[in-house]
């Protein structure tokens, strides 16, 4: 396929090729996050297990209420409450459980309790109070669905219901290489004429692991058909996913494209978008394949836009989309052109909502603008952008 093709076509494609690994792997709850649930969760057990205060201050029948009572018993978070006797109040806590036969908790600040009797200064209406039993989770629901990535407030919820473990999809392996014969691992003191230090290897593989996935490294490989072959080989049969970087365009000293081709197949490459023209997915062997661009911020872009849903599908996730919020551009867009732009852009909240300012230099090559950004601005081919006006934008919090 020679023609530009749009994101989402290629997005498409590449979901629709993204098959789940089927193996999971049950894991402490502690050790569980940023793992994707691989089986459905359901509760055996009501959350709370049983009406409890959700103040410090007196359990009764709402009945009682007009007469000083007598303070029956006294029941801490964590004990056992006895049936409440007529016309008494129960001192209780945050948390304890309501006395059989109480319907009420009132408030420890509008209560006075003197020689061992209880009186009210507010309305006492019936129920107030009391946290009921089931309220959060009950007994039989399916709290969570497989393909979510847990978050620590998920942990929170397993453990709420009593789950130690979870059954999680293992993470991905997903080797790496960087092609180029320019290129030099930071380390070496010097540079020799030609070379630049191998960023990609170091954004790849801290999206990788943002992504709670193992990269696999296997370092530069020279621009020259049998290293890239060699290479390509190996990686594929060590991994769940081969992603390069670089190599992948029409140049002679490009040789992903051709030894891909080679040595298993191509689905599609060059992609309507800027940065990031040219991408490529297919398989070697059985293990799919990406190559993205050489450029840094193309690699980081294209990682975002396709490698990762394709790799959070992979991955066992239910959702890998990211929703786009609007902000309005600080800047102008005289006219995009063919390709839908990702402009590095930094959205700040002003009174008037979110304002997006461009970063200045926004070439493919430059690095610093995915660093100093927060978000990327979408606009599509075509786009005529007037200062003011409101643009998508995709929060780099939520991809990376
Ligand atoms: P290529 O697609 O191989 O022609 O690479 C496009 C541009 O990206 C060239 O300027 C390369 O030097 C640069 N590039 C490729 N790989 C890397 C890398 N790993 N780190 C930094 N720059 C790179
Ligand atoms: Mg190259």
């Amino acid at each position: 396929m020679s023609d530009l093709l749009p994101v989402d076509t290629v997005l498409a494609h590449v979901l629709a090729a993204a098959v789940t690994l089927p193996d999971p792997q049950r894991v402490p709850l502690l050790e569980a996050l940023g793992f994707v649930l691989a089986q459905p969760v359901v509760s055996s057990i009501d959350v709370p297990p049983a009406d409890n205060s959700a103040m410090d201050g007196y359990a009764l029948r709402a009945e009682d209420a007009s007469a000083p009572l007598t303070v029956s018993q006294r029941i801490p978070a964590g004990h056992p409450a006895l049936p409440l006797a007529g016309a008494t109040a129960a001192r209780i806590f945050t948390g304890a459980m309501i006395p059989p036969g109480a319907d009420t908790v009132v408030m420890q600040e509008d209560c006075s309790e003197v020689n061992g009797k209880v009186s009210f200064s507010s309305a006492v209406h019936r129920h107030q109070n009391i946290r009921l039993r089931g309220q959060d989770v009950r007994s039989g629901e399916t709290i969570l669905q497989p393909g979510r990535v847990l978050r620590p407030q998920d942990l929170g919820l397993l453990a709420s219901v009593g789950c130690s473990d979870v059954d999680v999809y293992r993470p991905l392996r997903v080797a790496m290489l960087s092609t180029g014969d320019e290129l030099v691992e930071p380390g070496e003191h010097s540079l020799r004429e030609g070379a630049i230090y191998n960023s990609n290897r170091y954004t790849l593989a801290g999206l990788l692991r943002g992504l709670h996935m193992e990269p696999v490294d296997y370092g530069i490989i020279p621009d020259s058909p049998e290293a890239t072959a060699e290479a390509l080989t190996e990686a594929a049969q060590n991994a769940d996913c081969v992603i390069t970087t670089g190599g992948v365009s029409v140049g002679e000293e490009d040789h992903v494209k051709n030894q891909v081709e080679r040595l298993g197949c191509l689905d599609l490459w060059k992609l309507a978008i800027k940065p990031g023209k040219p991408l490529a997915f297919g398989r070697i062997a059985d293990t799919p394949f990406i190559g993205l661009p050489g450029n840094p911020s193309s690699v980081f872009v294209t990682f975002c836009l396709i490698a990762r849903p394709f790799l959070m599908k992979r991955q066992g996730v239910d959702e890998p989309a990211v929703p786009s919020l609007q902000a309005r551009a600080s800047f102008t867009v005289s006219k995009a052109g063919r390709r839908q732009e990702y402009l590095r852009v930094t959205v700040e909240a002003t009174s008037d909502g979110l304002r997006a300012t461009r970063y200045a230099n926004q070439s493919s090559g430059v690095l610093r603008s995915v660093s100093a950004s927060n978000a990327l601005a979408i606009i599509p081919a075509g786009r005529t952008v007037a200062e003011g006006e409101r643009v998508d934008v995709l929060l780099l919090d939520l991809l990376v």
